[in-house]
């Protein structure tokens, strides 16, 4: 393959403007690096804008800032998408990083010892990049989903705002975890609502004796505990459910519980615990896929996992940021992600490029 022409060079190019790359951002502007942000929306922390609109935190205030400047407001609220969001805006303004919006990266590659960052008709290049484009990127629906009827409205939780979305009558929302419960409950609200829940998650009460889940991790320690001890690799194998159990839900909300969805028939849906039900509309709550196929470097696995420590690879210069579990629980959530972008701005910080001799690594096809 023919070199790419590029137009621009920095230190460091970091991909992705949500709250992974702000933190990055931080760190690597108290070190005076030249470096740019690209990211793919219109304004930066985009993510969040397009969750439901009244979706609110699990964690408090408290635990929501990213370093340097607190979350404003009460520290014992549950903040709502927006509130975040404009923190975030805020946060880029305050540092006054350089972002660049309206810049989706369609190809990371390996040329001259360094990397080429390729975004519509320009490239850049750097010796560093820091992958920073989210834990939650590729919408997944079960492919039970094609045979649902046409008359029957569905879509997955990232294009749902409100109930109005959905018509009135009988709808189901498919997906045990917080995203499934949070819509089940206002979607109940205003219509007969069903939830299937196909792998129980493990309810943790939202506040305990007046304090927030997040301060007894904390104070635990066990939101710092990593993918290398005991307590956190069975962590990471149990999604927990927040704030909400499967009993109030049917009991204060009148949301009717099932087992995992296994096929569809027009408007009928079946279930695994052999009860079926005729719906008008569907949320399918069930999760995402993370796709790094635009990235050519060797730094996966046969299932497309990147493989790193901490989110450092072995291709040098190249690291990976706010990924779930990247390194402990608090690796994809907003007070913690600091941890993992400190770590990182070390690394950048040590980086000695390899001498101009030595042949750059080799990429993945
Ligand atoms: C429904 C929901 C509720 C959550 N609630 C909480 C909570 O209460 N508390 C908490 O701490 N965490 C919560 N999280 C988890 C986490 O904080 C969020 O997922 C957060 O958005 C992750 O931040 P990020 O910066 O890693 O990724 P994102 O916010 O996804 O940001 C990634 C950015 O990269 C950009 N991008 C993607 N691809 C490219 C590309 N190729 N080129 C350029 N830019 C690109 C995107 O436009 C986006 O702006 C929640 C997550 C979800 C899904």
């Amino acid at each position: 393959m023919s070199d790419t022409t590029v137009t621009k060079s920095h230190d460091v190019l970091v991909v992705g403007g949500g709250q992974a790359g702000l933190a990055i951002g931080y760190h690597l502007a108290q070190q005076g690096k030249d470096f740019t942000i690209l990211e793919a929306a219109s304004e930066p922390a985009a993510a969040w804008r397009e969750r439901w609109d009244s979706l609110k935190l699990f964690t408090s205030a408290r635990y929501d800032s990213l370093p340097g400047m607190e979350f404003p407001g009460d520290p014992d609220r549950y903040p709502t998408r927006d509130e975040v969001a404009d923190y975030l805006i805020a946060y880029a303004r305050e540092f006054d990083f350089p972002v660049e919006l309206n810049s989706r990266v369609r190809a990371v590659r390996r040329q001259n010892g360094g990397y080429v960052v390729e975004v519509g008709d320009r490239a850049y290049e750097a010796r560093q990049v820091v992958i920073a484009t989210g834990p939650f990127q590729t919408p997944f629906v079960p492919q039970i989903a094609e045979d649902v009827g046409d008359d029957v409205v569905q879509m997955h939780s990232t294009a749902y705002r409100s109930p109005a979305a959905l018509p009135q009558g009988r709808v189901l929302v498919v997906g045990g975890g917080n995203t499934g419960f949070q819509i089940a409950q206002e979607l109940s609200d205003s219509r007969e609502t069903h939830l299937a829940i196909g792998s129980r998650q493990t309810p943790l009460p939202q506040r305990i004796l007046g304090r927030d889940l997040f301060w007894y991790l904390d104070a635990t320690g066990l939101i710092r505990k990593t993918t290398e001890s005991r307590i956190g690799r069975r962590m990471s194998g149990r999604d927990t459910l927040i704030g909400s159990t499967p009993r109030r839900l049917r009991k204060r909300h009148n949301v009717e519980l099932h087992g995992r969805a296994i096929s569809a028939d027009g408007s009928t849906i079946r279930f695994e615990d052999e009860t079926a039900v005729d719906v008008a509309g569907i949320v399918w709550a069930t999760g995402f896929r993370v796709d790094h196929s635009w990235i050519d470097a060797p730094v996966f696995d046969g299932a497309g996992r990147v493989v790193h420590r901490r989110g450092v690879t072995e291709a040098p210069g190249l690291y990976f940021l706010g990924l779930s579990w990247q390194h402990t629980r608090g690796s994809a959530l907003l007070g913690w992600v600091k941890d993992d972008a400190a770590y990182i701005a070390e690394r950048v910080a040590a980086f000695r490029p390899k001498a101009a001799s030595q042949p750059a690594l080799a990429t993945s096809n």
